[in-house]
Parts: C-alpha cells; structure tokens; sequence
C-alpha cells in the first residue's frame, strides 16, 4: 500500500472534501475560512460558478490542444484577453504551468535576448522550487539546503525591509539602491547582467511591500544599463494587491512579467509576456511545454478574467485590504508580541515579534494553528517563520473580513495566554 510522502509538508489538518466561496468544507461537514486561498489563487473564490460553467463545457468540447502542436482558440482568445489588462508594452505572451516554470522561462529569454549570464535577485525573495528558479530563492535556507550547487551566475542584492532594518521606507530604499549600485560595480557588471528579477511584494519572505521608489530606481538602473526588469507577479497579479498587478502600484513598468495563481482560479497555468521586439531575439521552440496553455485552464482563465471585471474584484481587493488591514492593527494594538502589520490589498501579514526585537516564530506558529482551531485558514512566511498572512479571496465581503478578524483576535489571545 502507498502512503503519501512525507516531504510534502501541510499547513493545516484539513482533509478538504469542497469549496464555496470563501469557503472550504472538510469530509466531516465542518465549515472553515479559507484565508490562503490555495496560497492565492482562488482570488475568484472556491469553484465560482461562471468558471465551473466554463471549465465544465471546455471539458467536453477539447482537453488538450497542445500547443506545439496545434493551436486552439481558448488560448487565443485568453491572448487576446490579457492584452487588455497587461501593459501596452507587452504585447507577446506565452502559457507555461506553474509560477515555477515561467520563472525558468524568463531566464532563458533574458539571457536570449540580452546575450548576458547574469541575474540579480532580491534578498527574502521567492521564484519556485525548480533548480533555476530555486537559484533565484532566497526567502529561505529551506528552499536551498543540500541542493546545491545551484544555477551560476545569481547575485544577490539587498530587498528594502524597512521594518526588519528598524528604518523607514526612505531609509530602506536609499539604502538597498546604493548597495545594488556597489554590487554591480563589485560583482556583476552590468556588462554581464541580463535581468533584475523583483516581486513587487516580497511574497513568502515575509509579505514586505516594495517601495514604490525601490522598484522605480531598479527601472532607472535597468534603463542605464541594459537590463531587463523581470517582475515577478506570481502572487501580485490578479487584483491581489488592490490594483491589478502589483507594480501599479509604483510609476515602474516591467520588460517581462509573470504571472500564474490568480490566473486560472486553481487551474495550472502560468504566463510570460513581454514586447514582441524582445520575444524575437530568441527563436521558434526555444520555449514551449507539452502542458501549457491547456485548453480547460484557458478557458478557466477567460472567465476569471471576466469574473474579476464584472464583479469589480480589484476595487473589492483594494476596499477589503483597507478594512483587514485596520482590523489587524486593532488586534496588534492589544498584542506587543505582534511587531508589524503591513500589506497591500488582500496581501496582509502579521510579523510576531520578541521583547529583544528578534523573530518569534513559536508565537506566530501557535497563533495560526489556534487560528486553524477557530475555524479561519492562514499560511505563515517570512525567513524565520515569525509571519502570519492572510490571503483571502478576492470576492470576500464585510461580515467575512470582520468574522475572520474576531477569529483571529481569539487565536492571538489563546496563543500569547
Ligand atoms: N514566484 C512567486 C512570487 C511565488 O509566490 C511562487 C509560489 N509561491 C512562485 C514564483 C512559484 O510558483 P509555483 O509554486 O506555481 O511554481
């Protein structure tokens, strides 16, 4: 008899039999809410029923269409689609699986199309678990022990953690910019350098929002030089942040962006865009996958896109992130242990502090799983593990962000006694 592996490690204990909404239903009936959102991806919600409608007809119509093979019109019209809410500038795009996956691709297309190695990457950063995207990952030694040696040719720069530096935002910044200046005058020549890859919210390294004027200057240095601003919006995307894509939210636009979860409402896909002029420095098959773009996740997709448009889930997110977010600093205002709230739309952590100013990560484990015993579903990131998020779907309404706010208090209060 087989039993599932050990390695996979689960955040809760529930064995989910379905989901509603923000909803999901464990077999013996009891109610939970979902505030991880399948680690933000059912930003439409647990089986919405325009997506189900789409996918269920998709289904029976074409599964596979294989597109090295032969090209199907979900996937067209799903193109067609997201170049209404990309930026203008990025008007190619292609489907992969998983954040993981596109993450690879954006590699190989920044070294295609720049003839540079090397790739600059974040401190606390997140970009998958395949062997390139793990060279790009430092949110955590987890993500890197015993794998080693990893993908050369990965520089690592500072990420502006104003709250963990005890600075503010302008202080971060300066900071991290003057210190990407030096590595490129140190370590990696501009010379040599294809991309800086960034997320706009350092994701599972702690829920940290760039600054604005962080992303702006690695847009000014990538113009200076000739590197490629890879933002990676695997988890921003979609409305997450209470715009559409994260970087929105600063005046920097990126040359390749990636995105996945949000996508397809928990159906595998992923994509990669940038300006046409860029994709043609590469060649026909030098990307390509025998999953991706499946044809019911584009579908799935198609109607996400929908759904995020006639429900107006990006204001949703924007309005909910502003009511979560005052609620969690009314919970911390009672709790010392709670050091930060911080977060964009509905991308808000807690960071669990000790007296001596140092990561408390037992507090915080203790907090998520009395959470988890309430009945509310949260993850826990960040580098020491000291960090509870919430990321709800993005379809959540008032009496749901209040519900999962008095569940919360509850969980902290049992969890500091
Ligand atoms: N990039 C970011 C910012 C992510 O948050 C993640 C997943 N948490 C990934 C890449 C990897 O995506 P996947 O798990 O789909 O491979």
């Amino acid at each position: 008899m087989a039993t599932l592996s050990p390695l996979l490690k689960q955040a809760t204990p529930v064995l989910a039999a379905r989901g509603e909404g923000v909803y999901l239903y464990d077999t013996a009936g009891r109610r939970h809410l979902d505030f991880t959102a399948g680690i933000g991806v059912t930003g439409t919600g647990h089986c919405h029923p325009r997506v189900v409608e789409a996918a269920q007809r998709q289904v029976a119509t074409l599964i596979h269409g294989q597109y090295t093979t032969v090209m199907h019109e979900p996937l067209l019209r799903l193109t067609e689609a997201l170049g209404e809410v990309l930026p203008a500038s990025l008007d190619s795009l292609f489907f992969l699986n998983s954040g993981s996956e596109a993450v690879e691709a954006s590699i190989r297309l920044a070294r295609h199309a720049t003839g540079r190695q090397n790739i600059v990457v974040f401190q606390g950063s997140f970009h998958g678990r395949t062997m390139g995207a793990a060279a790009l990952t430092t949110a955590g030694t987890k993500f890197r022990a015993g794998i080693g040696p990893l993908m050369p040719g990965v520089a690592v720069a500072p990420f502006p953690q104003s709250y963990r530096y005890g600075w503010d935002e302008d202080e971060a910044t300066r900071f991290a910019l003057r210190e990407l200046d030096y590595l490129l005058a140190t370590t990696s020549s501009p010379a040599d350098t294809a991309a800086f890859v960034v997320e706009p919210v350092l994701g599972e390294g702690g829920y940290i929002p760039a600054p604005p004027a962080f992303l702006e200057g690695l847009r000014e240095r990538a113009d200076r030089h000739g590197v490629l601003l890879v933002v990676d919006e695997v988890q921003t995307g979609f409305g997450r942040t209470g715009r559409f894509w994260g970087h929105e939210h600063s005046a920097a636009r990126p040359d390749v962006l990636i995105t996945a979860k949000g996508l397809a409402s928990g159906f595998p896909l992923s994509a990669i865009a940038a300006p046409a002029a860029l994709m043609e420095k590469a060649w026909p098959g030098s990307q390509g996958g025998t999953y991706g773009g499946n044809a019911v996740a584009c579908a799935a997709a198609l109607a996400t896109l929908e759904v995020i448009r006639d429900e107006d889930l990006v204001g949703n997110a924007r309005r909910q992130g502003v009511r979560l977010h005052d609620g969690l600093r009314k919970v911390a205002a009672d709790h010392p242990v709670i050091g930060d709230v911080r977060g964009l739309g509905l991308m808000q952590a807690c960071e669990f502090t000790a007296p001596d100013g140092g990561p408390d990560a037992a507090a915080a484990q203790r907090a998520h799983k009395a959470a988890a015993g309430h009945g509310l579903l949260l993850l826990t990131c960040g580098a020491f593990g000291n960090v509870v998020r919430m990321i709800p779907p993005l379809i959540v309404d008032d009496a749901q962000v209040d519900d999962a706010l008095a569940l919360w208090s509850a969980a902290v209060a049992d969890a500091v006694g």
